[in-house]
């Protein structure tokens, strides 16, 4: 599976979080935790089984905290998604799945995805703060619940924010990790992975990317609707027809079978873009080279004017393999039904498209 979400890398270093970190509490969000087999996880680490084990290793008297970590997960990523955590009872020794270890050490996990299933302390929390991040004690349970959010993304295979080639400027926070091989979504300052959020772990609130990421990455794969980044409106065959030559545009989203698209990879690298309506594909009309060149619907071909490019680092821009141009909304137009055609590729919005259930 290839497509928009960063799935790799691990925790980042501690210079790197405290430059990040918020001022108010001056706490790193976890600790560092380098493991070389984890660095270079990509998609493969997403979990089969979307009922994912949880249990506690070392639970003492300390339900209320255990509490705030399932609650927390439950309005997060299991809300959100078909994802859900079960069991959170002590551990057996044959437990698989996430292995929660309570210690006074910096959170984090051994890997990404399922590379720590049935791991020992695959995931280590903090409950108490007394050697670590002192600045939590006095307020347990916000930074208990934020870091619970923040580190079971690691649990569900996702890189931190600040990884991304598009990071801007003004946040200082270093990579960490390989790249992966998906990105959704534009640079999130507010993804719960994001060091460089200002507010601490995103206050263990889930961004809108970050609840895109985790539906694409567990729901819906490369399926979805396609939308554009100036106007919000989706990619549409006009009228909802099936027939070779029907019109692409931008149409107010409304999720039906018109507006839904398969990205499908091929064997040269670029992606056909199918209708799941009609089953057939996004087309240059005439394999026109021009600026203005027509996009439509046409049975699939696997030709040149067919293929395109998804580019990492953000909202994307689509480039046709012939062209080497991007699609775009036809005269920066907002109104419904506005033809899509490509154009020389530039930075404008009307270029970017992202990727929704
Ligand atoms: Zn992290």
């Amino acid at each position: 599976m290839t497509t928009w979400m960063r799935i790799t890398g691990l925790c980042a270093g501690a210079s790197a979080l405290l430059a990040c970190s918020p001022a108010d509490t001056g706490v790193a969000p976890e600790a560092t935790d380098t493991d070389p087999e984890a660095i270079y996880a990509a998609s493969s680490t997403l979990w089969q089984n979307k009922n994912i084990p949880v249990c506690w290793e070392n639970p003492g008297d300390d339900a209320a905290e255990r509490g705030w970590v399932e609650d927390q997960i439950a309005k997060t990523w299991d809300a959100v998604s078909s994802v859900h955590f079960t069991g959170w009872q002590a551990c057996a020794a044959s437990s698989s799945g996430i292995r929660l270890h309570i210690a006074d050490a910096g959170p984090h996990t051994k890997g990404l995805g399922n590379q720590i299933d049935g791991v020992d302390a695959g995931m280590v929390l903090n409950f108490t703060f007394n050697s670590w991040s002192p600045g939590c004690r006095g307020q347990e349970e916000f930074c208990i619940r934020s870091i619970a959010a923040h580190e079971f993304g690691h649990a569900l295979g996702f890189a931190h924010e600040q990884n991304r080639k598009d990071k801007p400027g003004d946040c200082s926070a270093e990579t960490q990790g390989g790249d992966g091989d998906l990105v959704v979504g534009s640079w999130d300052l507010g993804s719960v992975m994001n060091y460089c959020n200002p507010a601490y772990n995103g206050n263990g609130k889930l961004s809108k990317s970050d609840i895109d990421g985790v539906r694409l990455a567990y729901d819906t794969g490369l399926d979805g609707l396609v939308v554009n980044r100036f106007d919000d409106q989706c990619l549409e065959i006009a009228g909802g027809g099936a027939t070779d030559g029907a019109a692409v545009v931008a149409h107010p989203c409304q999720g039906g079978d018109n507006q839904r698209w398969s990205f499908v990879k091929r064997a040269d690298g670029y992606h056909q873009i199918v209708s799941r309506g009609s089953g057939k594909c996004l087309d240059v009309t005439g394999s026109s080279q021009e600026n203005g060149g027509r996009i439509q619907l046409w049975s699939c071909s696997g030709g040149d004017n067919q293929g395109f490019t998804v580019e990492s680092g953000g909202v994307t821009r689509l480039r046709a393999k012939h062209s080497g141009r991007c699609l775009d909304l036809t005269g920066k137009s907002q109104d419904s039904d506005a033809q899509i055609e490509q154009w020389d590729c530039q930075g404008g919005e009307d270029q970017r498209w992202s990727l929704k259930k």
